[in-house]
């Protein structure tokens, strides 16, 4: 009658008294009466009161009381997994990670605790808890890579994909972030991203363990991603040229650099890269030199070109001014490995018409760096040590233009010169680059000229001088970022 007339103190209080009713049927009857007018609180309270933390964890969380819901965590043993998991689940769904973790805690459940702590990316507990259990280390070591992976830390990423067991993971990775990259046109990150991509590739390869074929066509992958990185890195400086023409790029650079683009896009043409915007920039900053030459040549050149109207008038009106300037005095070049003059507009590729010597540029200034390309005729350890061995020729450059002169090179196409064991013996060591591209090594001589320097984090060749006032500068390498 107490219970019908909801008056629970006394009801439960009779009951204590009697053996043949029970306090907990009252107390459950109470709750569910208090739940039905809405008392929530009261409710879960006296759900807790019973026993029936379930149901209280149902009423408290579904209603978003979160503190009173970390109070039934505590108040309950740790066998009770059941209603501590529902406690979980809510935290979870309300946000509430610290009280999440809590729970996971007392739970003793390390999986959703790792996992808790991944996603709010506390990493150092999270590494905490793996060095203690290393079975969660993949659950931490994967998007700990991707995270760090997004935040341009990529380095340091690829060692956590390894741990996760995940190699392939950051070359996944990688590449989908060279793609949107260029999609974003952001051309500066679509190099930095490349290149590391051409790295990621030949990650763990090792020529002995691999067979033949399969090492061939990553190597070969590796470098297609090195040269699409050089092509967005030069790109980037002409995209931002014709979006920002205050852009910071010296206007010799950016010719040279448009040349170089020129010159090394023949077709194939990647993916963003516009060769109207190549174009249009040597048009303009070549005639601001008043190298009218070059001008008239990239003007000849666009008006080749399918164009919308708003290209199509610009170009004609630049054609029709550029006609009576005649050709300024156009700058001869000078090929530093054959010393023959040579006009930009007159190259079929990125080499010498005389010499067919390939050019080196500075990744900076995009001017052919003073230096020639060799290829030891004795096996590779063997050239080393040779090179390395102190030089008694007195003037080891002109033996090195005597042989890039040899007319049996014009005749054949190019070919590095071949210098043999006395040959390499007589090179000055302090004036030979050897840089290793995709796991092939490359011997360079300086010539008379700028002195060129190698940089050691991305094998780049750059003019000493540029180079070292970049790195005081901007204290990184513009091409990879190494600092
Ligand atoms: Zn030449
Ligand atoms: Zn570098």
């Amino acid at each position: 009658m107490f219970a019908d007339l909801e008056m629970w103190d006394a009801a439960t209080a009779l009951a204590s008294d009697s053996k043949s009713i029970q306090a907990d049927q009252i107390l459950k009857r109470k709750a569910q009466t208090l739940q039905e007018k809405n008392d929530l609180v009261a409710a879960a309270a006296t759900y807790t009161q019973v026993g029936d933390y379930l149901k209280a964890a149902e009423i408290l969380g579904s209603q978003g009381y979160s503190d009173k819901l970390i109070e039934l965590v505590r108040k309950v043993s740790n066998t009770e997994i059941t209603a501590l998991q529902k406690c979980l689940y809510y935290f979870k769904k309300l946000g509430h990670n610290i009280y999440a973790i809590e729970t996971c805690k007392k739970m003793g459940d390390l999986k959703s605790l790792v996992n808790i702590l991944v996603e709010t990316m506390q990493w150092e507990e999270a590494f905490q808890l793996v060095q203690l259990h290393q079975q969660y280390q993949e659950l931490v070591s994967l998007p700990y890579g991707h995270w760090l992976a997004a935040n341009d830390r990529f380095e340091e990423a690829q060692a956590y994909y390894i741990k996760g067991g995940k190699p392939e993971e950051a070359t996944r990775v990688l590449k989908s972030l060279c793609q949107s990259s260029v999609h974003q046109k952001c051309f500066d990150d679509a190099a930095y991203h490349y290149f590391s991509l051409s790295k990621q590739l030949l990650y763990g390869m090792n020529s002995a363990d691999v067979k033949h074929d399969f090492y061939i066509s990553v190597h070969e992958e590796s470098k297609k991603c090195r040269e699409l990185s050089e092509i967005y890195y030069a790109y980037e400086k002409i995209f931002r040229f014709i979006e920002d023409p205050f852009t910071l790029t010296l206007p010799e650079h950016l010719i040279s650099c448009a040349l170089f683009l020129l010159l090394k896009l023949k077709s194939n043409i990647p993916e963003g890269v516009s060769q109207r915007y190549i174009l249009y920039t040597l048009a303009k900053v070549s005639n601001t030199l008043k190298e009218f030459k070059i001008c008239k040549f990239a003007f000849e050149k666009l008006r080749g070109m399918r164009m919308d109207p708003t290209w199509q008038d610009a170009i004609e009106l630049g054609t029709a001014l550029i006609k009576g300037k005649g050709e300024g005095s156009p700058k001869q070049m000078k090929c530093y490995q054959c010393d023959s003059n040579y006009h930009p507009t007159n190259l079929k590729d990125d080499s010498c018409v005389i010499c067919k010597e390939p050019f080196v540029r500075s990744f900076l200034s995009f001017e052919p760096m003073a230096i020639a390309r060799f290829e030891p005729t004795v096996p590779e350890n063997e050239a080393i040590t040779l090179i390395m061995e102190e030089s008694v020729e007195s003037s080891p450059v002109d033996m090195f233009q005597k042989q890039l002169l040899i007319s049996e090179r014009q005749e054949n196409g190019y070919s590095p010169i071949k210098l043999n064991a006395e040959q390499l013996r007589d090179l000055d060591f302090y004036k030979v680059f050897i840089r290793e591209i995709a796991g092939e090594k490359q011997y360079y001589m300086q010539l008379s000229g700028p002195c060129a320097m190698l940089s050691k984090c991305c094998q780049q060749f750059f003019i000493e001088e540029q180079w070292e006032y970049l790195i005081i500068s901007q204290g990184q390498c513009p091409f990879c970022r190494a600092k």
